[in-house]
């Protein structure tokens, strides 16, 4: 049982009826004094398991967040459920730093936000000394581990926060971590007594699809065309160029989009980031360097036009979409290029052995996702180290890809290249080789003498599509590999291909199916939350005007719409029509404060909408 305070806050402050999933265990613990280490997947509701716990014990609760970009925004949000939050970081002048160390010694805070490189600080542990202390949040907590693909070295330094303020609960919360990247998590942050809550790392109202890249600007635009017309999204991209190139595309196809990378200069970036979190429907196209933190609730695709380097980053990426559980769309594109510039990438990359070592092996994690002929999702939640069944709603549960025994094309295309390589000494790209399966009669071809070879001509069963899908999945096998150049060798494991004791098995590069499936279906909160599309004509038609109202009321009060209230809560009211003060309340989302400052207002728009009728 859940200590009745912290549900009476939840329904008073948040407005919510009931704890989602593992929350009430976890804030139990943590209003006792344990530490814990909490699991759970972005948009499960993370943050109310540290912020209850703070309002209910005596104290402030600290947080510790590694981007400073968004602690104006959480601290707003929580402003506007009423929750006394301030922040401590470089942006600040002296006057509002020490405004906010006043509030902080009076007990007038309920949480305080530091980045970790604060917390290091002499003089922000000697303040923190000096005042009382509920608990230690610690997010992003993934961020201590070097075997992780998001490593903070300011992040090592927490480990003293339990030496020197040992009675004060700790608890370290992520959204991704393998099994291996827990056990770190647990040792660098002298967290290993600490109670583990581990949810299921499941987002079933995401769908997931990996599909041939071919021209994946184009092929993005089609996307948001046809499935996410006026979506919020966000498109990642691995370089600053492709960024820039692909707003502009989007741009210039009549889509709302803006460029986030590091080489924009700050003020930029920040107007870019304001108007993707304020505007609806904008597409945020970035680096990886956007996003971590950034919790706009209703973005409805995550598209990646490069391959990702881990499945742990490109989890985290794509769990940015979809925060409110209703249905949300993750699309990568890839193609036998990404694979060959990565392998180089991690050739080329500095550091020893072990460290190139690791970055192989994310990748081929990265590659068994995309060629897996089985479900999306089930790959994984299996490399988090969780079972489970066919989901029913990814591309290839939707369309279960065909697969063919590749053993024969595999030792012609690799039996091609050990002879040119025994032969003349050279290698070569895709291109050449694939002209020589298929017994292409180019200038080329004619010069070098390939059209002597014994294998010339010997694949023209297979157009060239196809075999670029089969030197794709070689690649992604590790049964070939490339050299400084970029041209292709043969592996110790493609010895087994060529005698013919190992069998290979293909996908066939389908054209990209187009069936999305029921998506209603699958969104996680079932119950009371309607998609819009399931409201009547005059539900949409409120809830479309209660649109319009949110979003003046966030402009005057220079807050990101979902601040206010989110669509759910909205539809809800358009759906049930409340016309007194207490109908709204009971409306999950409405909590003491917002009846205060919109409560007559709403219903003033519900009534009026209601003459109109
Ligand atoms: P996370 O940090 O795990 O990504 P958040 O803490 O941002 O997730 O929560 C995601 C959304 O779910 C937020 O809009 C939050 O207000 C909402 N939420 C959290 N807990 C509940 C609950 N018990 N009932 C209803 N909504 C909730
Ligand atoms: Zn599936």
């Amino acid at each position: 049982m859940t200590d009745p305070r912290a549900l009476e806050v939840l329904q008073r402050v948040w407005g919510y009826p009931d704890f989602r999933g593992m929350q009430g265990e976890i804030i139990d613990a943590v209003m006792r004094g344990d530490d814990a280490i909490v699991l759970m997947p972005t948009g499960a509701g993370k943050s109310l398991c540290y912020q209850i716990p703070a309002l209910v014990r005596d104290g402030t609760g600290i947080v510790v967040s590694p981007l400073i970009a968004l602690m104006q925004d959480q601290v707003d949000a929580l402003a506007e459920v009423g929750v006394r939050a301030a922040f401590l970081n470089s942006t600040q002048d002296p006057d509002a730093r020490r405004e906010v160390e006043g509030a902080f010694l009076a007990g007038r805070l309920d949480l305080l936000y530091l980045a970790p490189e604060r917390l290091a600080v002499a003089g922000t542990q000697a303040l923190l000394d000096r005042g009382r202390l509920s608990l230690f949040a610690i997010d992003e907590a993934h961020c201590v581990s070097q075997w992780g693909h998001d490593f903070r070295p300011d992040y090592l330094g927490l480990s003293s926060i339990a030496k020197r303020w040992p009675d004060v609960p700790r608890i370290a919360l992520t959204a991704t971590a393998t099994v291996a990247t827990r056990d770190e998590i647990a040792e660098r942050l002298r967290l290993t007594d600490a109670r583990r809550f581990v949810a299921s790392f499941d987002r079933p109202n995401i769908q997931y699809h990996i599909v041939p890249k071919d021209q994946p600007v184009r092929q993005l635009i089609r996307l948001i065309r046809t499935e996410h017309p006026g979506d919020a999204g966000i498109v990642y991209r691995l370089s600053r160029r492709s960024v820039d190139e692909t707003a502009e595309a989007l741009v210039a196809a009549g889509i709302p989009a803006s460029p986030y990378h590091a080489g924009l200069d700050a003020r930029t970036r920040r107007a870019n980031q304001a108007r993707f979190l304020r505007e609806d429907g904008v597409v945020m196209v970035a680096t990886i360097a956007f996003g971590m933190g950034i919790d706009k609730p209703d973005v409805r695709f995550v598209a990646h036009l490069d391959l990702p380097k881990s499945v742990e980053g490109y989890y985290q990426e794509t769990g940015r979409a979809g925060r409110d559980g209703e249905p949300a769309t993750a699309w990568l594109t890839y193609g036998l290029q990404d694979v060959v510039q990565q392998r180089r990438m991690i050739d080329e990359s500095e550091g020893d052995l072990t460290h190139k070592r690791n970055l192989t092996a994310h990748l081929d994690a990265m590659l068994a996702l995309c060629e897996t002929a089985t479900c999306r999702r089930l790959q994984l939640l299996r490399y988090f180290g969780q079972e489970s069944e066919p989901c029913g709603n990814c591309d290839t549960c939707l369309s279960p890809p065909e697969t063919w025994d590749g053993t024969v094309a595999a030792q012609k295309l690799l039996s091609t290249i050990v002879r040119l390589d025994r032969e003349r000494r050279q290698r070569y790209g895709a291109g050449q080789l694939i002209h020589i399966l298929r017994g292409q009669d180019t200038e080329r071809v004619r010069q070098l003498g390939h059209d002597s070879l014994a294998t010339f001509g010997i694949g023209t069963e297979l157009d060239e599509p196809a075999w670029r899908g089969v030197v794709r999945q070689l690649l992604a096998l590790g049964l070939l590999a490339t050299d400084e150049h970029g041209a292709f060798r043969v592996t110790e494991a493609s010895a087994e291909v060529l005698r013919g004791t190992r069998q290979v098995t293909f996908r066939s590069d389908l054209a990209v199916a187009r069936s999305r499936g029921d998506r209603r279906r699958r969104s996680s909160t079932a119950g009371a939350t309607a998609t819009t599309t399931e409201l009547s004509a005059t539900a949409r038609d409120l809830f479309e005007t209660l649109r319009v109202w949110r979003a003046g009321v966030a402009k005057e009060q220079d807050v990101p719409a979902y601040v206010v209230f989110p669509d759910s809560t909205l539809r809800t009211i358009a759906m049930l029509r409340p016309t007194s003060l207490d109908a709204l309340r009971a409306i999950s989302g409405v909590g003491d404060k917002k009846l205060q400052s919109y409560g007559t207002a709403v219903l003033g728009v519900v009534a009026s909408a209601e003459a109109a009728a």
